[in-house]
């Protein structure tokens, strides 16, 4: 029971009927049929008590296809609108694949319309081509000489160019007068497969929602995008030239690295400003100007200015001191300890340094059945201790200069 046409929610059939002008005792009557269903399951041989179903519409009726259809036609001709939720937006985006990749296999030609069905055979533009219409031609068995069983060559070169031409003819004419049949492009058997579908719409995913043009990878994303680069044409961003063996990716960090402290923040503020809007685009259909993004990117940075001006912060360097020298004539040691877990050992560095900044002397030496890390930096000191005792055992150390 777990088809399609089970889950038709019948509230919603009934307000689709009335939104294609159908009148309300119609629906009314078609209700009654949907409604008054019931089903019994057969289960080793034992029939169960019938049951009711609260949605679905009736197996084996002739009207339930049609039904179904009319339900479909909502989903097929409504649009994706301005801020779209997640689940529609999927649902419109998996709609368009199908119809993207549907193409009818001529029979007797009788239900393919000549100008609006994708009927002509290939990956792509399956739609004919037109270079004159022909207001009394409509379904394509009106190009088939019935006699010969052939393409009228004549009448249809009349209305097309050489190529499509040669397109019609190669398509091969089925004796027998089947029915045209839908079938999906992008499998050569015809039958629409999740995986071709999956794998068609992978392919249409990499490429960069943006321009459109190439996929978006990271070398894309920091660099090559033609949007980027409009974005960051509008800033006025100093950019190095692309040359070299630079890819773009290794360009941007070059750039980056090497522009003054406004660059950097620009650069760094276009790219968020943009993904930010990227995500906007894919996930709510939510559009963007580029000029509203440089607004954005320096209203911004004037907002960063400002803050840092308010919080007198000079705009951060890394210059923090790790080290300072010992008094006069006093000698600094500084010693770290590794450990290693297996076998339970540990290695001990110390330097010394005077109060010049001058290295004095530095050693290492090894620590075994050490419990833990922590018990190595405690008997690091140990020997630190006693080296500091003893005023520097000149012998042990390794003297530098
Ligand atoms: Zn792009």
């Amino acid at each position: 029971m777990s088809k399609a046409c089970d889950r038709v929610e019948w509230d919603f059939l009934a307000g689709m009927m009335l939104r294609l002008s159908f009148h309300a005792d119609w629906v009314v009557l078609i209700l009654r049929c949907v409604c008054s269903v019931s089903y019994s399951v057969c289960l080793n041989r034992d029939m169960s008590e019938f049951f009711v179903p609260s949605r679905g519409l009736r197996q084996g009726n002739p009207l339930s296809l049609y039904l179904f259809l009319f339900c479909a036609e909502d989903i097929l001709s409504a649009k994706v609108g301005s801020y779209p939720s997640f689940t529609w937006r999927s649902i419109c985006g998996a709609r368009d694949l199908i119809v993207e990749g549907v193409l009818w296999r001529i029979g007797n030609g009788t239900r393919v319309n000549i100008w609006n069905d994708p009927w002509i055979p290939g990956k792509t533009d399956n739609r004919l081509a037109f270079t004159d219409f022909i207001p009394h031609l409509s379904s394509v068995n009106q190009l088939i000489d019935s006699s010969t069983n052939t393409w009228n060559k004549e009448l249809i070169s009349s209305f097309v160019d050489e190529d499509q031409l040669k397109r019609i003819l190669a398509i091969p004419i089925n004796r027998h007068k089947l029915a045209d049949t839908v079938t999906w492009k992008y499998e050569a058997t015809g039958e629409f497969s999740v995986r071709s579908g999956y794998r068609k719409k992978l392919v249409v995913d990499v490429l960069c929602p943006l321009c459109k043009k190439e996929p978006e990878d990271a070398d894309h994303l920091l660099g090559s995008c033609s949007i980027l680069q409009q974005l960051w044409r509008g800033l006025q961003i100093n950019m190095n030239p692309v040359g070299g063996t630079l890819n773009f990716k290794d360009h941007f960090i070059n750039s980056f690295l090497t522009g003054d402290n406004y660059n950097k923040q620009v650069l760094a503020i276009s790219l968020w400003a943009l993904w930010n809007r990227r995500n906007k685009w894919v996930h709510e259909g939510v559009s963007f100007s580029l000029q509203e993004t440089v607004f954005f990117i320096w209203g911004y940075l004037q907002e960063i200015c400002f803050c840092y001006e308010r919080l007198k912060i000079p705009p951060q360097n890394i210059t923090e001191k790790f080290w300072s020298p010992p008094e006069y004539r006093a000698i600094k040691l500084n010693f770290d300890a590794s450990f290693q877990s297996n076998p339970k050992t540990s290695m001990v560095a110390v330097i010394a340094r005077n109060y010049k900044c001058e290295v004095v002397g530095a050693i290492t030496y090894a620590v075994e059945d050490v419990v833990d890390a922590l018990a190595a930096e405690a008997r690091a000191w140990v020997p630190v201790s006693v080296m500091k005792l003893a005023d520097f055992d000149r012998k042990n150390w390794l003297q530098n200069k």
